[in-house]
Formats: C-alpha cells, sequence, structure tokens
C-alpha cells in the first residue's frame, strides 16, 4: 500500500491548528498521511485536540506520525536529560493521537568517535524504549538518517541502531541519504540499495521523507522543491511499485502539500504506464495490477 502526505499543516490551509490541517489533508487533497510537527520546540496540544486527531484520522483512514523537536541528543550525556524530556513529551502526544511513530534526530558525535557515538545512542535509545513501555505509549520510536557529516544518522548507523534496539523505526530520508551521500541517488540500482541494505531489519512498512535538496561537500544545506533538486523520483517510485513495498511517502518541500500532490501523480503515472489504463489511484493495493 502507498500512503502520501506531508510533513506539517498544508500551506493552503487557511486554519492553522493540526486539526484542520488533518481535515484538510482529506477533505481537500484526498490524502491518506500526515506528520504533525513538533518541532520548533515543545509544542502544546490540548487533550481535546490530540483526541479529534485520533478518532478522526481512524474514521478517515489517514495514517499520523509525530515530528519531535529537533534538537535532540541522544549521543551527548550531559544532553540526554533534556533530550528524554522533549521525546517522551512528544512520544505522549503522539500516543494521545494514535500516531504511528515519533521521529527524532538522534544526535552528534561532538569530539567522540563514530563507534562511541553509535554505542551511546544504541544504550540511551534501549532506556528510552524503557520509558515508551512504562509509560504505556505504544508509538514507536523512529530514528531519521540525517544529511549532514558531523551530525550521527548515515543509512548504515540508522540500520545499526535498529537492529540493536527493539520496537525502534528507521525514518528513511531519501533526500538526507542523496545529501551525504553528495548527491548518491541517480538510478534505479542506486535506490534498490537502500532497500537492499534495510533487508535485514525485515520492515513491513517504510516511512519516507521526501524532498528536493541543496547539499555541497556532503552536507545538506537547504530542502528544494522536488522538481529544483537534481534527485530524481521516478526510480524511486518504479521500486517501490516493482517490489509492492507497504510506504508512507511524506514530502518535506518547501512546498509542503503541492509536492505531496506531485508525488501522488508520479506515483498514480507509474501506475497507469504498468496497467495500460487512463486511470489510477495510489491507494490501489492490489499488487497484480502494478504488474507489467
Ligand atoms: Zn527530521
Amino acid at each position: 500500500m502507498i500512503r502520501i502526505g506531508q510533513a506539517g499543516i498544508p500551506l493552503s490551509c487557511k486554519g492553522r491548528t493540526n486539526k484542520d490541517g488533518l481535515r484538510y489533508t482529506k477533505e481537500i487533497l484526498d490524502l491518506n498521511a500526515m506528520e504533525v510537527q513538533f518541532v520548533r520546540g515543545l509544542y502544546v496540544m490540548k487533550d481535546e485536540e490530540a483526541a479529534f486527531m485520533k478518532e478522526y484520522s481512524i474514521e478517515n483512514d489517514v495514517e499520523l506520525h509525530v515530528h519531535a523537536p529537533y534538537y535532540i541528543n541522544l549521543a551527548d550525556d550531559d544532553e540526554i536529560e533534556l533530550s528524554f524530556d522533549k521525546t517522551i513529551f512528544s512520544a505522549k502526544l503522539a500516543e494521545k493521537m494514535g500516531a504511528k511513530t515519533v521521529i527524532i534526530h538522534p544526535g552528534y558525535y561532538g569530539d567522540k568517535s563514530e563507534k562511541k557515538t553509535l554505542k551511546n545512542i544504541i544504550k540511551n535509545t534501549k532506556k528510552l524504549n524503557k520509558v515508551f513501555k512504562k509509560e504505556k505509549i505504544n508509538t514507536k520510536l523512529g530514528i531519521e538518517t540525517m544529511g549532514k557529516q558531523k551530525v550521527f544518522g548515515s543509512l548504515d548507523e540508522v540500520i545499526e541502531v535498529c537492529s540493536n534496539v527493539k520496537d525502534i523505526e528507521p525514518i528513511i530520508d531519501i533526500a538526507h541519504i542523496h545529501a551525504r551521500g553528495n548527491g548518491c541517488l541517480k538510478n534505479h540500482e542506486d535506490f534498490e540499495e537502500i532497500f537492499n541494505k534495510l533487508n535485514k531489519l525485515k520492515l513491513k512498512h517504510y516511512v519516507i521523507h521526501l524532498t528536493g535538496i541543496l547539499y555541497e561537500g556532503g552536507n545538506e544545506q537547504y530542502h528544494l522543491p522536488i522538481k529544483k533538486g537534481d534527485m530524481p523520483l521516478a526510480p524511486l517510485i518504479e521500486v517501490i511499485l516493482d517490489n509492492d513495498y507497504n510506504v508512507t511517502l511524506i514530502s518535506e518541500s518547501p512546498l509542503l502539500e503541492h509536492d505531496a500532490v506531485y508525488i501522488r501523480l508520479q506515483v498514480e503515472k507509474a501506475i497507469m504506464k504498468r496497467t495500460g489504463r487512463e486511470e489510477a489511484d495510489y491507494r490501489d493495493i492490489e499488487k497484480k495490477k502494478w504488474k507489467n
């Protein structure tokens, strides 16, 4: 199954609450996923709004994710308390909303080696998971691939954490992988390799972030509209359809929902090409219809 949505309240939505954004995502955009953003600091969501989010998203089949505040560092013991607070605060709200994952940026190397950083992050992620259990939080912790050399979170590192800690999910930020690899994603095989690497985690579902991206020397600089970036979308869609992967594609482009709708159109075009039909719906889950 393919789900598509955007990170945050759609730009074209007049109401500026998450509740407005969720309804707009379903009723106007006809998309079926949304990532709620708590990124710029601790966002307080009233219980009432969280309850609405849960009920509405279940009734209308919209999958929810939550992005925790950007600055979290699970690699440094001095910063761990605040990082735990921010993550758990976000996770509790995510749980109330019925969100599938609460997404964090795992941390920084600082002056530590890559190995030591990895060790610390694994240790602290395990601790966090224990708190999730104690607090009865069913929302899963998601660890994102990161787009800068000094930030922990290459695809290999994220996979390493996920294979060492039960019940956490890799969040596959494709543009970050592309930027960190200084433009490494060009063709079908490059995208296939991402999924081949992830294979060892035996995931049933992949959460994928998409945007165009500007990068230099293996470091992301800023997000661009998908069409302005140099990473192709078509081969990713082909790999997803070839393998019938169960994915959620979240647009993190500066154009948010406009690029989410663009992704949808590209997916539907690819399905039409395969089926030879003149229409397609990205929600169409029957594999055989997609096969050549
Ligand atoms: Zn992120």
